[in-house]
């Protein structure tokens, strides 16, 4: 499956890259806005310092023993942006079919340029075993995708991540001892979790986004439980409601609220679980009362957008098209006209016949190339200020082209392995998802 940005017949060139929207702001080039003009420098000043890094998620906390990226050779901090895409374009010529370049709809557009497949998470990981004969699957996304990644890629296959400090703030909100932890709370609250009852329903199931660490989805799969993309999230929830009186739904608490709303189940019965807190903030007979326990996980990337943005884009372009990622809040899925995953909303505006203008609710990096891809159409991301996504912005095209020509030179730097114990329970909750029929992609 490839998924690929062609220009469209007749479209005039428009400058899709967020990086130079950046630099023209920081050089007064331009009246737009930047949430922080740090991401005018290049990422490795980061790569020493707590946190993430500038960008939407500058402010969430980062795990302690997250990984680190070791200093990038300062031959590629220094290359010009025209010498790296050339030694990225020369070393992906000698290396030919032995590497597969795969890029996140969030990358930006200097490297997407290489990727050999464009989608999102799940998409690019299955995209990878359509490549068996690769010996490097060279993941420009986070740290969750390239583990996902190896779980479905040949075992003599290394998936390499350019920088290893590109993590995800989302999926690192959910780690395995917090999540254990809340596990042994909720069966002291709801009995034996592993007990059926006389309908053959267990007291929960639990539930994790793809956004999540390998150890999670080996969580899940060790316990009955099942994983979801945005694409798929309500054929899940009914794929676990089959099997469960409940529902923990980790990371993301929106894509859960959303589609658990949507589905008909009641706010008052979706109560949320604070790893810091006793009974996850709630009260056990909360717990019990429960349809979806929501995990207090969020993306900083989707939560800046609004309902404010929203009325106020309607009032700037009447007529306009609104269309969110469900991992907004509720409140702004509810005002939007339309939510859907990436691949929803790419497809959408794909499938456009009129020139419409659309207001977008997700990543930057997506949203403005999507404006450059699609010239006939008026595209506008909903949040005004230019923020990309804090650790897809950590794949700089000095990292691509560093770890491929470590390739080149027959060493395999930043390989992302999961641990076998892990990766066994991890499979099987990935194959529970796939046999669970997910649909294309729906509106709300
Ligand atoms: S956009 Fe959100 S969910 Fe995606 S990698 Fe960034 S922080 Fe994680």
């Amino acid at each position: 499956m490839s998924i690929t940005f062609l220009p469209a017949p007749g479209a005039r060139p428009i400058d899709g890259s967020v990086d130079h929207a950046i630099q023209d702001i920081v050089a007064g080039r331009s009246t737009d806005a930047t949430c922080t003009t740090d991401l005018a420098a290049g990422p490795w000043d980061f790569d020493v310092r707590p946190g993430y890094g500038p960008g939407s998620s500058m402010g969430d906390v980062i795990p302690t023993g997250a990984p680190r990226q070791g200093e990038l050779p300062v031959a590629y901090r220094e290359a010009s942006e025209e010498e790296l895409d050339a030694r990225i374009r020369t070393a992906k010529q000698v290396l030919g079919d032995r590497v597969v370049v795969l890029g996140h709809f969030y990358q930006r557009e200097e490297v997407v340029r290489h990727a050999d497949y464009v989608g999102d998470s799940f998409q690019l990981a299955t995209a990878a075993k359509g490549r068996p004969d690769a010996e490097a699957i060279v993941f420009c996304g986070v740290h969750f995708m390239a583990e996902t990644a190896d779980l479905l890629s040949g075992p003599e296959q290394a998936v390499v991540l350019p920088n290893l400090a590109a993590g995800c703030s989302m999926a690192d909100m959910a780690d395995i001892d917090q999540v254990e932890e809340c596990w042994e709370q909720l069966a002291d609250a709801l009995g034996p979790l592993d007990v059926a009852d006389d309908e053959g329903l267990v007291p929960v199931i639990p539930v994790t986004y793809m956004n999540s660490s390998a150890a999670i989805k080996g969580f899940v799969g060790r316990h009955g439980g099942i994983v979801c993309t945005s694409s798929n999230a309500q054929t899940v929830l009914e794929w676990a409601f089959a099997r469960g009186r409940r529902v923990l739904f980790f990371p993301d608490q929106h894509l859960g609220r959303n589609t658990a709303k949507a589905m008909g189940v009641p706010l008052e019965r979706m109560p949320m679980w604070n790893p810091r807190r006793p009974w996850g903030g709630s009260s056990p007979d909360a717990l019990v009362d429960a349809r979806v326990i929501l995990w207090h996980g969020f993306c900083s990337v989707h939560r800046r957008f609004t309902v404010g943005q929203i009325d106020q884009a309607r009032a700037e372009h009447p007529g306009v098209r609104v269309i969110v990622h469900p991992e907004c809040p509720m409140e702004v899925v509810d005002a939007a006209d339309e939510a859907g995953s990436t691949d929803y909303i790419r497809r959408a505006i794909d499938a456009a016949t009129e020139p419409t203008t659309f207001a977008i609710g997700t990543e930057i990096n997506l949203v403005k190339r999507l404006a450059a891809q699609y010239p006939q159409h008026e595209i506008f991301c909903l949040d005004p200020v230019v923020c990309p996504c804090s650790t897809m912005y950590r794949i700089h095209p000095g990292y691509l082209a560093w770890v491929l020509e470590e390739l080149v030179a027959g060493r395999t730097p930043n390989r992302i392995t999961v641990p076998a114990d892990v990766a066994d329970p991890a499979r099987v909750s990935l194959e529970r998802m796939l046999a669970a029929k997910p649909p294309a992609p729906v509106a709300r």
